[in-house]
């Protein structure tokens, strides 16, 4: 049977590699996704027929039945925009079911040394039992790795909640910091790891329960320290940050009940999340310490900005279009809050039926996580043929007669490129400004995700579209069929 089991893990395994590897291109990701869980679901099933655990299975599957439904219920009812809210709460379970991994199996192996103690709280350090005694049951690995389940998985828990607290708005978005706020983290951070180091070499006993108490404290004060002095603008880095701590947590609870599918798991998760840490900080040309320590978004250049915003109605807007032979679409955050991505593709099918070349120039950090504007557009069905990544697009920008920027706002600030004094002086855009026109699609003036004033808006070469993107494009697309 253990034979079979083994096997079953290793299958699981395949297909979570496999499945990660999917989620590599739009078009396999959906499959990816699906054969990940496929994988996840085998090594549920396979936990549950283990005869070890006897008839416990019962409360496995019982977990399976409610934690499945509640994730298929949010994944179905979560809107596109709230994904990043979403993927911070799973994060957050995730860190807490490696807290509690680790907290059973202490209380297990503290259990199975003191079999006559009616509770933990009653045996005495200065007990019977000599350390010789207690050496089986608390080997100083298992405790290290407890101890590692419920550092990382308590401040994950924290961090997680916290950081879903500010993308919601409900804990407001902006950076809270007081004085001392660093050294006050750094003496938590000492303070907690050094309970971790002690835990392994005093782990029976009250000192046992009170350094892991004092640990998963400190972890759980430290998620939420951690996390409150970034600005709500950088969430998205820390939520996959936390990603990956969620799983490093899980794949120290895996060691913890020496599960090998758990650690496989944990340590996929660790490091693609790590991964996609990595690649939003360049596409944003940050580095991780920027993002974590500068409080990102309170600075803004010192540049002055001329010229005027100059509006244009949908009317107008058509005539410019009609005439065009090259199109670019470059789509942002407010595309995906507006839900556009239909009628553009419809305006996109509508323009290259009068002649014009259509391309949608999708750039790295668009939106609110990695691959927003792909997954967007995706499921509007546009072509993949016609997505072109920021260096592909670039170099083409000068033969481009109008660049439709919905929604979009950082990803195309041309401060980015020449006001050295702008905070995101550095970060790579779509060059729309070298564009022959450039219509701005947004509700009205407001600035983007960094809170800086964009200048592609006052130049000589944009005009602005307000209103919803969604409302506009129809409005363009309707002035298509009606002449
Ligand atoms: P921005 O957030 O900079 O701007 C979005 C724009 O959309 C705003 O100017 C807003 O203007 C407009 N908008 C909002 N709703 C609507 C609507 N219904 N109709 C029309 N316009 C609307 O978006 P970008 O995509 O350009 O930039 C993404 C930002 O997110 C970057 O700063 C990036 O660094 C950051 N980021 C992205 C991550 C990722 O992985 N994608 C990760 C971390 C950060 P108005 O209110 O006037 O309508």
């Amino acid at each position: 049977m253990e034979a079979i089991i083994n096997l079953a893990y290793i299958a699981a395994a395949i297909l979570f590699i496999f499945g990660i590897k999917m989620l590599g291109k739009a078009d396999t990701a959906k499959r990816g996704n699906l054969i990940s869980a496929w994988g996840m679901g085998l090594a549920i099933v396979v936990t549950c027929i283990n005869p070890d655990f006897g008839n416990k299975f019962l409360w496995i599957a019982l977990a399976f039945i409610i934690g499945g439904g509640i994730g298929a219920f949010s994944a179905k009812k979560v809107a596109m925009t709230g994904m990043p809210e979403m993927v911070a709460l799973f994060n957050g379970v995730g860190g807490l079911s490696s807290v509690l991994v680790g907290w059973a199996e202490y209380v297990r192996v503290f259990s199975a040394a003191h079999p006559d103690a009616p509770d933990l709280a009653a045996v005495s350090p200065e007990g019977t039992l000599t350390t010789a005694d207690l050496a089986p049951h608390f080997s100083a690995f298992t405790m290290s790795v407890i101890f590692l389940a419920v550092f990382i998985g308590a401040v994950t828990f924290t961090g997680s909640i916290y950081a879903w607290g500010k993308l919601s708005g409900k804990l407001g978005g902006s950076a809270k910091t007081f004085p001392g706020q660093k050294a006050f983290n750094a003496l938590l951070l000492l303070l907690t790891v050094g309970c971790g180091v002690l835990f392994p070499i005093f782990p029976d006993g009250q000192t046992g329960l009170l350094l892991l108490s004092l640990a998963t404290l400190g972890s759980l004060l430290l998620g939420i320290f951690g996390v409150m002095p970034i600005g709500g603008g950088d969430m998205p880095v820390v939520i996959s940050l936390l990603n990956s701590l969620s799983g490093l947590a899980a794949a120290a609870a895996g060691f913890v009940i020496v599960n090998n599918v758990l650690i496989v798991a944990g340590c996929l998760v660790g490091c693609s999340g790590l991964i996609l840490t990595v690649i939003m900080c360049k596409a944003m040309n940050r580095t991780l310490t920027n993002v974590l320590f500068s409080g990102f978004g309170s600075t803004q250049s010192n540049q002055q900005v001329e010229g005027e915003m100059k509006p244009m109605t949908v009317d107008d807007a058509y005539y410019v279009l009609e005439s065009a032979r090259n199109v670019v679409f470059v789509p942002g955050y407010g595309m995906a809050v507006a839900q556009a991505q239909h009628v553009v593709k419809e305006l996109a099918e509508l323009l290259e039926e009068n002649g014009a070349e259509v391309r949608f120039a999708i750039h790295p950090v668009a939106g609110r996580m990695p691959g927003h504007m792909n997954v967007l557009l995706a499921e509007a069905d546009v072509p993949y043929e016609q997505l072109c990544e920021m260096d592909q697009v670039n170099p083409t920008m000068e033969l481009v007669d109008v660049a439709i920027v919905i929604g979009a706002n950082d990803v195309v600030n041309p401060a980015a490129a020449d006001d050295p004094s702008s905070p995101i002086y550095g970060m790579p855009i779509i060059n729309v400004h070298q564009a022959r026109t450039v219509f701005a699609l947004k509700r009205g003036k407001g600035a983007g995700f960094s809170g800086l004033v964009n200048t592609l808006f006052f130049r000589d070469n944009t005009r602005m579209i307000y209103g919803d993107a969604k409302a506009t494009i129809a409005g363009l697309v309707s002035q298509f069929k009606d002449k």
